[in-house]
């Protein structure tokens, strides 16, 4: 249904004069290109001016030497209903997280409903009725329009193959992670992650030491013996494992490597690093694991390919693809890279005012966060100049004809 809404409001969309088109593929991370055409909520071309024809385009988005990227996917987010969280008791927190480029957020599992059913019927029905009620919200506006995958249940002791079956014919694609619920043991969580995985469902294992008084330490023991698809939040949430364990798990798994916002900075520096030396970067994606503790981080995500481009000398290239395409590809998206064909979830940045950086990648190599002018989700644009972001120092102009 979403997408039929998207379809009808997209058109064709001429972007043009592109400063500076990043990938998401951090084995490409720069596109000769200063041009797309978008239709449909589509990328139907991109290349430079000569080699794309605008057509009859009924929307003009003059660049003016800005960048694009891809719109941002926040890996981890724990979500309960609508745009509101009861963890700060804070409304509009996706609403705000648009305005800092992000355009997915996937869930982790919608934990903080109070009262959430522990049982294993109703934590079936919790991640349907999630699953359902998120999509719908998309539809009508709700949350900016951000792409919400959610549905996550919290598996328990007693679960069976059958409740996986049933879950993935309802359309249940995800774990919440698991250790949050009682199934804490290394053997009992592989058992349902081949469970989950031969249905189609994609598993997450949370890492390092509890995140609020009620859950538990899961250790590398744990995470390497459960081999779920993405090892969550490796810098932990808050507690990071030891250094030599998050290691272990580099180079012992060939899984998702998880970095947080609200996780270890120092761990997630090195880890980044690390990954970088074991040349398997292609595994580090990024989340927020917000609304938490610390808080709602509207500009987490951006503030993550900060952090790793300014302190673990990643290059603002790769990672931005952190974000963006490494996510995409761990998690079987079609958002996430700007190719023809791809959604045309898009974000359109510049340095911000004032940076020191002489220009988009020289400024968050330098530690700053970028200033966003556009956000577009299926070829919709959801925001303009944002809100939150410091302002950008040159902005996009949208004419419709
Ligand atoms: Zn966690």
């Amino acid at each position: 249904m979403s997408i039929e809404v998207a379809r009808a409001r997209s058109g064709r969309i001429w972007v043009k004069n592109i400063g500076l088109l990043l990938t998401g593929d951090i084995d490409a991370p720069r596109a000769d290109a200063d041009t797309l055409i978008i239709e449909d909520g589509h990328i139907v071309a991109l290349g430079r001016a000569a080699q794309c024809d605008p057509g009859l385009a009924q929307t003009v988005i003059d660049c003016r030497g800005t960048a694009v990227c891809p719109g941002l996917i926040d890996s981890h987010v724990h979500p309960v209903f609508g745009d509101w969280t009861p963890r700060q008791n804070q409304l509009g927190w996706i609403e705000s997280s648009l305005n800092g480029g992000v355009t997915t957020m996937i869930s982790a599992g919608e934990v903080h409903l109070p009262g959430r059913p522990r049982d294993i019927v109703g934590l079936k029905a919790l991640a349907i009725t999630a699953q359902r009620a998120f999509e719908n919200m998309r539809a009508q506006g709700v949350g900016g329009g951000v792409k919400v995958l959610a549905g996550a249940p919290v598996i328990e002791e007693g679960m069976v193959e059958a409740d996986f079956t049933e879950l993935a014919a309802a359309g249940v694609t995800l774990l919440g992670e698991i250790g949050l619920g009682s199934v804490k043991a290394g053997a009992q969580a592989a058992q349902m992650v081949r469970w989950a995985r031969a249905h189609g469902i994609q598993s997450t294992i949370h890492t390092g030491g509890p995140s609020i008084p009620g859950s538990g330490l899961i250790d590398k023991d744990v995470v390497l013996e459960a081999d779920a698809d993405i090892i969550g939040h490796v810098n932990g949430g808050h507690t990071a494992l030891p250094y030599e364990q998050v290691c272990a798990l580099c180079e012992h798994s060939t899984r998702a490597l998880e970095l947080v916002h609200n996780g270890n900075e120092r761990i997630a520096i090195l880890t980044a690093r690390h990954a970088l030396e074991l040349k398997c970067p292609h595994r580090i994606i990024l989340g927020t694991d917000g609304p938490a503790g610390s808080g709602v981080q509207p500009l987490g995500i951006l503030r993550m390919i900060a952090l790793l481009a300014s302190l673990a000398e990643v290059p603002a290239e790769i990672a931005f693809g952190f974000a963006t395409g490494n996510t995409a590809r761990m998690r079987n998206l079609r958002q996430g890279l700007i190719e023809v064909g791809r959604p045309a979830d898009l974000v359109f940045l510049d340095r911000a005012e004032h940076s020191a950086g002489r220009d988009l990648l020289e400024s968050v190599q330098l530690g700053d966060l970028p200033g966003i002018g556009l956000v577009m989700i299926d070829g919709v644009i959801k925001c303009q100049r944002s809100r939150n972001t410091p302002p950008a120092a040159a902005v996009p102009v949208v004419s419709q004809t």
